[in-house]
């Protein structure tokens, strides 16, 4: 595996690098909200889920779900996050048309997870090899999401949708370890199948279930490494937050854009403004939303109408003993129990139905062919046609009954592509279509041995030349194969040859 290299952005006056640290806001799966009974469902009327703590009618009062309790410490010991026994929730405050109560319960100076780590697996986007670096991740606390405003429903007033206030969030917050754009995307993307795996989000960023915002900055080479040696964040640049991120795609134009405003503006002679921008996916550019609040702006004092938290150890473990198996354990196990490489078990585990169907056609068969033909046939095809596995004209079944074909021999790996390429259009099983167009490998030695000596005798100048340059053997390969359409044994073809040629 490659080593991590910096991310090098060229300016007027030099090199600059990117320093980022992202806040995941994940909402949380349960069919409750937050501190109310209400309605977590998606796509329900305007204003249906909605109860009258949502609504912050006066004098009601909030009541913590256990289950997002739950589903918040699940998701800390996803991250291998240290659990704390003692949390507390906060009202922020601040005033958004869509936020009724006037401020958001959150939990500021007491959050329920606190310090963890997690492994990011990194394909850089133009070429080069995969690695993983350690991302430390800060802290996971509980917050409710606000209502929405819809501004497009008239021309003159704007509607409130209250359905999504009060529904629970998970708000991640990396350290900033992350350094390039692709990076950037890797982060967003295991924390999405580590949420997936554990059942705590579903991950659906489309929807808005989980969304990102990037903080950046820029700072000279070497300044970073200062920062990580003392913690003195002073040796950082001044950060903008992007808001609101749902695509990996944007994810990286924005923060490209972004950084590269930053050194213009530092070259310039100007300061960066600590600010919340937003990524204009229609322009590629990055705009200014607000300039940044800190904490003491919103007047945080703990909610007067909620207990602290308090959870038992014995509960903790209780949740910990029945995790699934998480992205990177799986991925291991991928590796051992079927003799497969990091980067096909990376690319099989990055989502559940993928691994499950590698694992159907592994199953009792040549895993390493399995991984092979799921990793570059079938999802080869699936991408160039634009669908996804569940659309697979191909089931696990059907692929595994071909992979059964290549193994014991009947036929060649050239001749299963034309086997599977029949399958994809719907001539049924494997073993049918073999049959059907007498596809079924010649390993009779005496049928090759014929076809090859025919060969030699047609070739003598061809002959010559292998016997001074042996390399040359594939070219008598290729005209046997050609002469049997393909269906000698390519094994057998080339012991044959080399005998009978002598090299
Ligand atoms: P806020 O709540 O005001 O957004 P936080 O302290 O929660 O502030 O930090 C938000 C995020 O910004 C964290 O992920 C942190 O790692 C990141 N961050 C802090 N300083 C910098 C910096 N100089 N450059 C890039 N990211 C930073
Ligand atoms: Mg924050």
């Amino acid at each position: 595996m490659t080593t991590r290299t910096p991310y090098v952005l060229k300016g007027e006056t030099g090199d600059w690098e990117v320093v980022m640290g992202l806040e995941i806001h994940a909402q949380v799966a349960s069919n409750a909200k937050l501190f109310s009974g209400a309605s977590t469902a998606f796509g329900a009327d305007p204003n249906c889920n909605v109860s009258l703590v949502d609504a912050a009618m006066p004098g009601m009062l909030p009541v913590i779900n256990c289950k997002c309790v739950e589903q918040a410490v699940r998701t800390g010991l996803g991250l291998k996050a240290e659990i704390n026994l003692y949390s507390r929730f906060d009202r922020k405050n601040y005033f958004y048309p869509d936020l009724p109560q006037g401020y958001q319960i959150s939990q500021f100076a007491h959050p329920i997870v606190g310090e963890g780590e997690i492994d990011v697996d990194v394909e850089p986007a133009h070429g080069g090899e995969a690695y993983s670096f350690p991302c430390r991740i800060e802290r996971l606390h509980l917050e409710q999401d606000a209502g929405k405003s819809i501004h497009d429903m008239d021309p003159n007033s704007t509607y409130v949708d209250l359905n999504r206030s009060g529904v629970a969030l998970m708000e991640i917050v990396s350290k900033p370890d992350v350094r390039s754009p692709a990076e950037a995307a890797a982060y967003v993307k295991k924390i999405r199948a580590i949420v997936i795996a554990l059942g705590t989000c579903d991950g659906d960023m489309e929807k808005g279930n989980l969304r990102a915002d990037v903080n950046v900055s820029v700072c000279r080479p070497g300044q970073y490494e200062k920062f990580r040696e003392t913690g003195d964040f002073s040796h950082l640049g001044t950060r903008c937050e992007l808001k609101n991120m749902n695509s990996f795609r944007f994810i990286q134009q924005a923060i490209e854009y972004e950084a590269r405003r930053q050194i213009e503006i530092i070259e310039g002679g100007g300061t960066v403004d600590q600010e919340t921008r937003l990524f204009d996916a229609d322009k590629g550019e990055t705009r200014s939303m607000r300039s940044k609040e800190d904490a003491h702006d919103y007047r945080y004092f703990p909610d007067p109408d909620l207990l602290p938290l308090e959870i038992e150890q014995a509960w903790i473990d209780e949740i910990k003993a029945s995790l699934p198996e998480l992205p990177d354990q799986k991925r291991a196990r991928f590796e051992s129990e079927y003799g497969i490489s990091h980067y096909d078990a990376g690319v099989l585990i990055a989502d559940a139905e993928k691994a499950e169907y590698f694992e159907a056609v592994a199953k009792g068969r040549d895993a390493k062919l399995a991984a092979n033909w799921v990793t570059q046939e079938l999802f080869g095809y699936l991408n160039k046609e634009g669908l996804e596995l569940a659309d697979s004209p191909v089931s696990a079944e059907a692929l595994g009954g071909l992979i059964a074909l290549i193994s014991d021999e009947t036929i060649s790996g050239k001749i299963a592509k034309d086997v599977f390429a029949r399958m994809i259009a719907g001539e049924g099983e494997a073993a049918a279509i073999v049959e059907k167009h007498g596809l079924k490998q010649v390993t009779d030695t005496g049928a090759i041995e014929k076809v090859v000596d025919e060969i030699i005798a047609a070739n003598p100048e061809q002959v010559e030349r292998v016997k001074e340059k042996p390399q040359t053997l594939g070219w008598f390969v290729g005209q046997v194969m050609k002469a049997s359409g393909g269906k000698a044994n390519p094994k057998a073809v080339n012991e044959i040859l080399k005998a009978k040629l002598g090299v």
